[in-house]
């Protein structure tokens, strides 16, 4: 088999074989194929599309270019939950513990912060001690005795994608919906779940802002979850302000306790709880969603959530007393108001610029090697919709440098927009992409 031949194939709109996408994989990744092949092939796919098997074919020979995780032997159905990322989204810390306490067993593989979306390894990281650079021995015993665990994303998972995603980051082939869905799935395959349940966010602080491209990618990553033999479940949710109230480290894993103790957010707990109802229905355990939210508020107020999630921070290696007092968790030495300058209804809070917020008061990273502080961050007190009059408060920064908490508040003031007639309240939950009934676990 020839590259060259392939890239002709591609180039004239032909359909790969899978023995042709697995030759191609193998030859980048063992260097045969060089980056300006595999350049002019991302390029050719980029205009030509690949149909729903090419992708599959290619999202199966990335997973299985590295370590695949067999998680077989623990017992359960294991279910990962994947967030495309969005600003303030503490999904994963509030469901988890809640999943687990509802009996299935919450295998996460995690990243960390990118760009001005926050990770959920970041805000666990504002525990003492806790680590996610735990085994994958220690990972499997941990889901078997408390139903969850999380770890940081090897390096061996999934190499190729690794090695393609730089290649599409200098070759202007990052955004297109098959390969962005066949790299996200690469690694999902790869971490050994058996069901997916993926949170695709969409709006201005989302890597996928129209609705249009939000759909077009959860359709193509059900379809490869579904061919690959993973029950997989998508939900378009909303990223157009942050979820909640909390941006930052400490002050979100703060908020997500509270919700665990029952208390918070509205929108945060109508997008969990959406979100928890699809894995406990597609993983079986449910027959419907509403038996799965009784459920989910059963361990909610009997404290068993509470409990899983102690369980889990002790467990890889935190002080499981800060999830009984989260306000023991770092804050910071400056807490200031942004004031509202009018007396009106707030129409739209620009959602990437609450992260970059977040992100100059140091709680994310500019460089991979950056140190984040864990106490900073944005705590909103007004979300769109709301009405404000000149000189209530809007948002608090918590910042730890006077020069930074300072730009901090402008760009904050300046990421709310005002109306005088209400706006349309947002639609947290866009449209969920379920599984076809032939897939079975
Ligand atoms: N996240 C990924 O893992 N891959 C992409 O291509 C885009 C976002």
């Amino acid at each position: 088999m020839l590259m060259y031949e392939l890239l002709s194939k591609k180039k004239t709109g032909g359909i790969l074989t899978r023995d042709e996408i697995d030759f191609m994989i193998a030859g980048y990744l063992d260097g045969t194929i060089p980056d300006y092949q595999m350049s002019a092939m991302l390029m050719a796919i980029y205009f030509q599309g690949m149909s729903a098997d090419e992708t599959l074919y290619l999202t199966q020979a990335m997973a299985s270019s590295g370590q695949m995780l067999d998680l077989s032997d623990i017992g359960g159905v294991k279910v990962d939950k994947h967030s495309s990322g969005g600003v303030g989204d503490k999904t994963s810390l509030v469901l988890a513990p809640i999943m687990a306490a509802c009996g299935l067993k919450i295998a996460k593989m995690s990243g960390r912060g990118l760009g001005h979306t926050g990770g959920t390894i970041d805000k666990l990281g504002s525990i003492p001690g806790f680590r996610t650079d735990i085994s994958i021995t220690e990972f499997k015993q941990n889901i078997e005795r408390i139903g969850m665990a999380l770890m940081g994303q090897t390096a061996e998972l999934a190499p190729a994608d690794k090695l393609l995603y730089a290649l599409r980051d200098v070759t202007a082939t990052v955004d297109h919906i098959a390969l962005i869905a066949s790299s996200i799935m690469s690694k999902k395959l790869a971490a050994g779940a058996d069901v997916l349940v993926l949170d695709v966010k969409c709006g201005s602080g989302a890597f996928m802002q129209q609705e249009a491209d939000a759909y077009a990618l959860a359709t193509e990553m059900v379809q490869i979850g579904n061919g690959a033999g993973k029950k997989t479940i998508a939900l378009v949710t909303d990223m157009d302000q942050p979820l909640g109230m909390a941006v930052g480290n400490a002050l979100e894993l703060k908020e997500a306790l509270h919700m665990l103790g029952g208390k918070g957010p509205a929108d945060l707990w109508t997008v969990c709880l959406a979100i928890m109802e699809q894995m406990l229905v597609g993983s079986g355990q449910c027959a419907t969603e509403s038996a799965a939210k009784s459920q989910i508020e059963k361990v909610v107020a009997n404290g068993l959530a509470l409990q899983k999630m102690a369980e889990f921070v002790a467990a890889q290696g935190g002080d499981a007393d800060y999830v009984y007092h989260p306000e023991k968790l770092p804050a910071a030495a400056i807490i200031s108001p942004v004031l509202s300058q009018e007396s009106a209804y707030i129409s739209r809070i620009a959602c990437d610029e609450v992260g970059r917020t977040s992100l100059i008061l140091g709680g994310g990273r500019h460089t991979k090697d950056d140190v984040i502080d864990a106490a900073v961050g944005v705590v909103l007190a007004k979300k769109v919709g709301e009405r404000v009059a000149r000189g209530e408060v809007l948002a608090y920064v918590h910042g730890n440098d006077e020069a930074k908490a300072n730009e901090a508040r402008e760009r904050l003031l300046s990421a709310y927009s005002f109306s005088d007639e209400p706006p349309q309240p947002p639609v947290l939950i866009k449209k969920v992409f379920s599984a076809p009934r032939d897939v079975v676990l």
